[in-house]
């Protein structure tokens, strides 16, 4: 196994996209499960830390480490088997997502989870929830997941497949392969009713995979995954469209998910059903038009909308579609529709660059990553979007937004230059969590919480709340050694 310790080796470590950054004395590169144990078995016998990293695309500090080692499971990078027939593939963590897709659409086959960032590790992608442009049609990571293999703190393993330890209520079982059963108590919440990767799924009668997807590395090493695949599209449908008043913008895009769910409920195919549905404001456009001359010079906003079609119903629904832009004062003459992958790649790479611009423009001003991962519910994110937009513009702050909002999922990234205007920065931020779980929404619909948010994460769920989640943190981990400092403070694991 490969062991760095030189700090030139393990600096790579040391940070996430957020811009946070971390310290420890090791990196351990397993290259399998037994590997996995022995360092597991080891540390917990120490009661020395171990944080788990993945791609180090995560923005919210999740990876980043606070002093003893960090697992890297980059080595365990392969496809272990795709089947056509049952629509399933196995993989082990550190299969690039990017690749994997490629790969299963070789099979004609689609797995819909597609963060922005898609080199990001299908292990990064399930501890954190991840979800992206498709989750409006397809929903988040989760839905995906019918087998883990983890091991725990103290180096059992344990092996998970849906249904197989459901909670009585609000009381989970689950055993290990050795035998040895931990009973957990699942705090009763709320969950919000918008997407969510805030702190542990916690439901009524829950399965005990959907505990440990989205767990942020606090739980347990996921080595392996058997994940649920779909039959890929015909055809997509990919168009931008530019908007000289962002009011329209937002209409159209109220209008277009609101014809979606409606299509749902008749299950036609021959409507409107958008596959993805993102916002860029004006200023998200500014930061990246000198790289794109489709940008129109008096856009004020753009949407840009996928659907699925097949020959069959592709001219009508480019009808439907372009009735809405009419409708809703869309810039037709400019609008930009992607006539082939090529293209499409193009528009999706466009929509990445906005998000690369932000994190380059935070490392060029050596500042954290304060950017909202708030969604709310439906009926009420136009509220919290001009909330949002009027915090900035009231103090005078820089900004961009931009985001899912088919999902009523919003990005609002801050532009600090320095330290004391990202100070200044966190108060807005905060009114803006405020917010958003006063609407019933979420702190973070898809980062997670990691080592930033665990403040936001307290305000929405309280102590009491909190505490209980830190508790099956302490039963399955008892030595506390795997991801401390993400999801809850310490001292959550401190108490009784
Ligand atoms: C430009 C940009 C755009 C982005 N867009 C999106 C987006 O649209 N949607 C979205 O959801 N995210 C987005 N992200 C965030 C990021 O890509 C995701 O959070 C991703 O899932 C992180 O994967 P990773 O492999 O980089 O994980 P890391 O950042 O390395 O780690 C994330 C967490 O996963 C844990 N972890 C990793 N592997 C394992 C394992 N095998 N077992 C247990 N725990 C593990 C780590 O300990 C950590 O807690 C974006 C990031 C960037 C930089």
């Amino acid at each position: 196994m490969i062991i760095k310790t030189s700090p030139d080796e393990i600096q790579n470590y040391l940070v996430d996209a957020s811009n946070f950054t971390g310290y420890c004395d090791t990196v351990y590169l397993p290259s399998n499960e037994n590997e996995i144990i022995e360092i597991l078995k080891e540390s917990n016998s120490k009661k020395q830390k171990v944080t788990i990293a993945g791609n180090g695309t995560g923005l919210s500090g999740a990876r980043v480490p606070q002093g003893g080692i960090v697992i890297s499971i980059e080595k365990m990078n392969k496809i272990l088997e795709i089947n056509p027939e049952s629509k399933y593939a196995i993989v082990e963590p550190a299969v690039i997502l990017r690749e994997f897709q490629s790969k299963v659409r070789e099979y004609n086959l689609l797995y819909p989870p597609d963060p922005t960032e898609k080199n990001c590790f299908i292990g990064g992608t399930l501890s954190t929830n991840a979800s992206g442009e498709k989750t409006f049609k397809y929903g988040s990571t989760r839905v995906y997941v019918e087998k883990l293999d983890i091991v725990l703190a103290d180096g059992d393993q344990l092996k998970l497949e849906r249904g197989k330890f459901i909670a009585e209520g609000y009381e989970l079982t689950i055993r290990t392969e050795n035998g040895k059963e931990y009973k957990l108590q699942i705090p009763i919440i709320n969950m919000p009713l918008t997407k969510n990767a805030a702190g542990y799924y916690c439901k009524k009668d829950m399965d005990a995979i959907d505990l440990f997807v989205g767990s942020e590395g606090t739980l347990g090493i996921i080595t392996k995954a058997q994940l649920k695949l779909v039959p890929h599209p015909e055809k997509i449908i990919s168009c931008i469209i530019f908007f000289d008043d962002e009011r329209d913008a937002l209409q159209f895009i109220s209008d277009a998910r609101n014809k979606s769910y409606q299509t749902r409920i008749d299950k036609s195919n021959n409507t409107i059903d958008a596959l993805a549905l993102e916002f860029l404001d004006e200023n998200s456009l500014n930061f990246i038009k000198e790289d794109y001359k489709q940008i129109p010079s008096n856009a004020k906003a753009a949407v840009w909308f996928e659907q699925e079609v097949n020959k069959d119903n592709e001219e009508q629904l480019f009808d439907s579609w372009m009735k809405l832009v009419y409708k809703n004062k869309g810039d037709e003459e400019n609008a930009w529709f992607a006539m082939n992958e090529k293209e499409k790649e193009e528009i999706q790479g466009l929509r990445h660059n906005v998000s690369l611009k932000v994190a380059d423009y935070l490392s060029q001003n050596n500042v954290k990553k304060l950017g909202t991962d708030s969604a709310v519910p439906d009926e009420n994110f136009m509220k919290f979007y001009y909330f949002c937009t009027e915090e900035m513009k009231k103090n005078k702050f820089n900004y961009i937004a931009y985001g899912h909002f088919g999902n009523s999922h919003l990005h609002m990234n801050m532009l600090p230059n320095n330290e004391e205007e990202y100070n200044k920065g966190e108060i807005i931020y905060r009114n803006i969590y405020r917010k958003a779980v006063e609407l019933g929404g979420t702190v973070s619909a898809e980062h997670g919480i990691g080592k930033l948010k665990t403040e936001y994460l307290l305000n929405m769920f309280g102590e009491k709340v909190i505490s209980k989640m830190a508790g099956i943190k302490k039963i399955l981990d008892p030595n506390l050694i795997l991801g401390v400092g993400n999801i809850f403070n310490e001292k959550f694991l401190k108490t009784n």
